[in-house]
């Protein structure tokens, strides 16, 4: 065997062998994963449906042609774009293509639960070519409404990006679109952790309220790694004259040929969610996260805005802990998270002070509240058993102080027995 094909079984046997529990993750089905690994990825595409600027695409038109069917019909919009290559990508065409470089955009902070790609500063291109307002959360976690309303009449910016990575509640589609109007700014929806919930039937959809609806195709939707970019229809703009120049900021603005392989993919994914079966796994995931958070709490541990609406769960660890220690050690016993930055912490982002865990992947399994509760009792037991471990607050010294926590954990006997019974757990619900 290759090595190639040797690293690929090796991954395969860890996803099937521990929980994937970080809430941007899920497991695609076998349709999805072949049409990704299929001949498509041959073929050059430039263009769109009816309009390439290749031969040979009469079979790739028709494909992409129902991926934007699909789209539109399951998310009730006017207009799909499938090209874009990921999340990212999808919101630097929109911005590229609405507003000027310079102007004034607004989005939630990322360390609120917010998105590199809403005008995180410095570091992005939507911090770097844009003038970036952003706002946060109160304390508790929660946006207080009242403050952006404030804040975007203050700053008026041209265009309103809000989505969520790691906030648990439900967003107020109605009240940013309200906002927004009031501004006359442009209301994009970034819907990318929450899709899927969406189809579902769990989580409020933002189109009557957004103009643009952006969202990523791997998250709680289950399609390959790619994204979405979709026209609302909402009636203050002109919807043909959108359609078009979101197009052209696709392509040839900032992509060249679209990943066919990845069209078929989104098909694939998006044939599926319009299924009892994906409703009732969304139901689930939600359900799965709400029977976690509430286990987790009664262990003590302290939940960003007291617990969850959606698929995911933000864990404030401080004072005692930190987001690398806890994740690190849950990772040893084979549940898989990542650390994560909570509202209002100084940590940097590199040392956060929490974790974000969620249900998708262990849903898509057919895990339910009974096996949430099982796996409550083992990241309590984790968390208890590493309790004292704790960051260093001089700067200099967590790199030497991580690095000799690791070699503490590398032969723990607890750590080593969850992750047996982990493993027996996941033999029980296999991966598709
Ligand atoms: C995941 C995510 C993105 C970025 O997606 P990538 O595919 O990783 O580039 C953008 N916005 C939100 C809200 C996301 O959750």
């Amino acid at each position: 065997m290759s090595k190639v094909s040797d690293l690929i079984k090796a991954e395969e046997k860890r996803q099937e062998e521990t929980l994937m529990m970080i809430p941007s993750e899920n497991y695609a089905s076998k349709a999805v994963r072949e049409a990704v690994g299929s001949v498509l990825i041959n073929k050059y595409s430039e263009g769109y449906p009816g309009r390439r600027y290749y031969q040979g695409n009469k079979i790739v038109d028709e494909i992409e042609g129902l991926a934007i069917e699909k789209a539109k019909a399951l998310f009730g919009v006017e207009h799909a774009n499938v090209q874009p290559y990921s999340g990212s990508p999808a919101n630097a065409e929109v911005l590229f293509g609405l507003i000027e470089p310079g102007d004034v955009i607004m989005g939630l902070k990322l360390s609120s639960g917010g998105h590199l790609t809403h005008g995180h500063p410095e570091i992005t291109f939507s911090g770097k070519f844009f003038r970036s307002v952003q706002f946060g959360t109160k304390d508790d976690g929660v946006i207080d409404y009242d403050e952006v309303e404030k804040l975007a009449t203050e700053e008026k910016p041209k265009l309103m990006i809000v989505g969520t990575t790691a906030y648990p509640q439900i967003l107020d589609w109605e009240r940013f679109g309200k906002i927004a109007d009031g501004i006359g700014a442009w209301l994009i929806a970034d819907i990318s952790h929450v899709s899927g919930l969406i189809i579902g039937g769990v989580y409020p959809t933002p189109v009557p309220f957004a103009h643009i609806v952006t969202t990523t195709t791997h998250k709680t939707l289950r399609g390959p790694r790619g994204a979405i970019i979709m026209i609302t229809g909402k009636g203050i703009k002109k919807d043909i004259e959108v359609m078009a120049k979101i197009d052209r900021a696709v392509f040839p603005g900032l992509q060249g040929g679209p990943h066919n392989n990845t069209t078929a993919g989104i098909l694939a994914a998006l044939i599926e969610a319009d299924t009892p079966e994906f409703r009732q796994y969304a139901g689930q995931v939600v359900k799965n996260a709400k029977s976690l958070a509430a286990e987790l709490k009664k262990g003590g541990l302290k939940l960003v805005t007291g617990g969850t609406e959606s698929h995911l769960i933000v864990i404030d660890l401080r004072p005692d802990l930190s987001g690398n220690v806890v994740a690190e050690s849950l990772e040893k016993a084979g549940i898989v998270v990542n650390r994560n930055s909570v509202p209002n912490g100084s940590s940097p982002p590199f040392y956060p002070s929490g974790i974000r865990l969620g249900t998708p992947g262990v849903t898509t399994r057919g895990m339910k509240e009974s096996e949430m509760r099982i796996v409550a009792g083992w990241i309590l037991k984790v968390i208890d058993h590493i309790k004292g471990e704790k960051l260093p607050v001089e700067k200099e010294k967590r790199g030497e102080f991580m690095k000799n926590f690791r070699a503490r954990i590398e032969n723990d006997d607890l750590l080593n027995e969850v992750a047996l019974e982990v493993k027996d757990l996941c033999k029980k619900f296999p991966t598709p």
